[in-house]
């Protein structure tokens, strides 16, 4: 196997127009899993780690530029105030070495449902950053991940970083697993409040063959929101509105029964996580 290790990006999105079957790897927190078990053997590795632009963040003008190498741990300790949805996400990742090792970008490329930075990505609006030798595109998050562990990018490209806008309100994101550390989601919800546009942002984890966005449900909360004059008088969500969107998040769900879970206890568990994450939210928003 030929193992690449680029100094820079120039070099490294050489090695991909070269190579274009090359493999990359950050973290290898996927990556080794599948050499270790045999379900992967390709014939070169492009080892990203050196490639320290890929490791950058920055953030004017409240839209952050995050590159695709930054980790979970990263995550939590600098982006924590600006991303609080990403952060909450990102601590029910692994374990403390997989959050050290594991980034987002590799979240992204390995495009799993169940991949917990997806649904804050998701429910912010964020737009991917492709680069190849010819230039750069961006995509939107829920355009680049077109089924499970599948995506948009082509042969010559790398996930060169992720663009999303600062948060102006809470955000929450909640997950439901067999134990508390160390397990993959049977789901996942987050939710994102911009009181400044009023809006409301959903996703949905590990329900459906991608992540997915839960529309009738952020209409439903957002007219709620409006009609009954909430985001000025900052008065609570009544009971029944609540119920009625966990209802709705439920139903853009589309889960299957497998061993972490059946698709009727999917669907349960998200009109819980649904309902208690706009509570939270609004509570915090209103405290
Ligand atoms: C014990 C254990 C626990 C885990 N727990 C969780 C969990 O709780 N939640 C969760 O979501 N995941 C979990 N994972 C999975 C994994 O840690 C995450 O998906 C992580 O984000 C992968 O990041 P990485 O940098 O290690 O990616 P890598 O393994 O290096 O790469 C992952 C994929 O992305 C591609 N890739 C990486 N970087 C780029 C790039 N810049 N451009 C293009 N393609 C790229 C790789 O080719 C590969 O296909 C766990 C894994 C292990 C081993």
């Amino acid at each position: 196997m030929e193992f690449l290790q680029p100094a820079d990006l120039p070099e490294a999105l050489a090695a991909k127009a070269a190579h274009p079957d090359a493999v990359p790897l950050w973290g290898g927190t996927d990556v080794m899993v599948e050499l270790n078990f045999a379900r992967r053997r390709p014939e070169a590795i492009l080892d990203l780690t050196r490639v320290s632009e890929l490791a950058e963040w920055d953030g004017g003008n409240g839209r952050l530029r995050i590159g695709a190498g930054v980790t979970y741990t990263r995550a939590i300790a600098e982006l924590g105030d600006r991303l609080p949805g990403l952060a909450r996400a990102s601590r029910t990742v692994g374990s403390p070495q997989i959050r050290n090792r594991g980034t987002i970008g590799g979240n992204l490329g390995s495009s799993s449902p169940a991949g917990d930075a997806l649904p804050p990505l998701y429910a912010s609006g964020a737009e991917i950053e492709l680069a190849s030798a010819e230039g750069t595109r961006r995509v939107p998050v829920e355009q680049f991940i077109t089924g499970p562990k599948r995506n948009v990018l082509e042969p010559g490209e790398l996930i060169a970083a992720f663009h999303v806008p600062a948060a102006t309100g809470p955000q929450q994101f909640s997950k439901v697993g067999t134990r508390n550390a160390m397990v993959i989601a049977v789901c996942s919800f987050a939710l994102s409040l911009d009181p400044e546009g009023r809006r409301v942002g959903t996703c949905i984890g590990s329900a459906a063959p991608t992540p997915v966005r839960a529309g009738e449900a952020e209409r439903f909360a957002e007219g709620v929101l409006e009609e009954e004059g909430l985001w000025d008088s900052r008065a609570p969500i009544g009971a029944a509105a609540l119920a009625r969107f966990g209802e709705l998040a439920a139903a853009a769900a589309s889960p299957i029964d497998d061993v972490r879970g059946s698709a009727a206890y999917r669907r349960h568990a998200l009109s819980v996580l649904a309902r208690r994450t706009l509570g939270w939210a609004w509570d915090e928003l209103c405290a």
